[in-house]
């Protein structure tokens, strides 16, 4: 019998090697990770599809800023639904089956503390006269090493709004692509409606939500490492590789994993099998397919 597989793809999926985000890269690289991704469904399992959108969300911000002149720039809700609709036709070009993109929203709670601390960095480094500029437009920005930085709020996915679209299409056996960059968020307001708010979803966390909503028994999370790693950059790095949930959950709370890159892969993974899910993988994209990386079951 074939797994229900949810293959949650890292930014470096879809860039080129050297992180850049030129569109024949973009393609290249969707088109090499979608021949893993073939593996799994050539071997019976049932695939779907999540992604990461960090370096194209970028670009639409910054062409967003240098065409402010001339075009309204949209919000960054806006963005995130370009990008969906834009990695997903990408990778269902790629696939050889019948495939579907929906573009979806997450509902996020509007008092969720994240809102009142924007921390997580978006688009490009800039310097501190055009931070300065943005902040008086609204925005928050943050100096970093390398410069200035937008900075948002990234609050907890609670509901992947569309989830039951997703689980129609793969009933008709779709090949599904979902929740791309976390989602996108939305809160609902007091008459009932939905609208888009400015934030980023984890789209790890976001993938182990959208992989409970459509039953998955396995949680992939495609990275560029092929393992989490106890003692990250240290002398003595151990890659982990089986684990249970309760031994991750220490070595979680001892601080191994980093916050932003590591922390909510692993912390998807074992909300993941917490909420019913048989395993959660950890591992590169070239992983995928075999049974290495880091495993984590009950
Ligand atoms: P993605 O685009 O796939 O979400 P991220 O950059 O967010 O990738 O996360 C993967 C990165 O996490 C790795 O490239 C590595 O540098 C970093 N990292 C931080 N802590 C650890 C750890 N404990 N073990 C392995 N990788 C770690
Ligand atoms: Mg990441």
């Amino acid at each position: 019998m074939g797994e229900r597989v949810l293959i949650a793809l890292g930014g470096n999926a879809m860039t080129g090697p050297d992180g850049s985000a030129a569109p024949e890269e973009q393609r290249a690289a969707v088109e090499s990770a979608m021949t893993q991704v073939r593996h799994l469904v050539d071997a019976g399992h049932e695939v779907i599809l999540t992604h990461g959108n960090g370096p194209q969300v970028g670009n639409l911000l910054l062409k967003n800023q240098l065409a402010a002149d001339v075009v309204p720039p949209v919000p960054l809700d806006w963005c995130g639904a370009q990008t969906q609709a834009t990695i997903g036709m990408l990778i269902m070009n790629a696939l050889p089956y019948t495939t579907a993109t929906i573009v979806t929203r997450t509902l996020v709670d509007p008092a969720d503390p994240a809102f009142a601390d924007p921390v997580k960095p978006i688009g490009r480094y800039f310097t501190e006269a055009e931070a300065r500029r943005f902040e008086k437009l609204g925005q928050s920005w943050r100096r970093f090493d390398r410069g200035w930085r937008r900075v948002v709020a990234s609050p907890e996915p609670l509901e992947i709004l569309d989830a039951p679209a997703v689980l129609v299409l793969m009933r008709a056996a779709y090949t599904v692509v979902a929740a791309g960059g976390g989602g996108v968020p939305v809160v609902r307001q007091a008459d009932g409606s939905l609208a888009g708010v400015e934030a980023v979803i984890d789209k790890d966390l976001a993938a182990a939500l959208l992989a409970r909503a459509v039953r998955a028994t396995t949680l992939i999370i495609a990275t560029d490492v092929e393992n989490a790693v106890v003692g990250y950059g240290g002398p003595d790095p151990r890659p982990i590789g089986r684990i249970t949930a309760q031994e991750l959950r220490v070595l979680h709370a001892a601080g191994h994993f980093a916050g932003g890159s590591m922390g909510p892969k692993v912390e998807a993974a074992l909300r993941f099998v917490h909420g019913g899910g048989e395993r959660a993988v950890i591992t590169s994209l070239n992983g995928i397919s075999g049974d290495s990386g880091t495993r984590v079951e009950k």
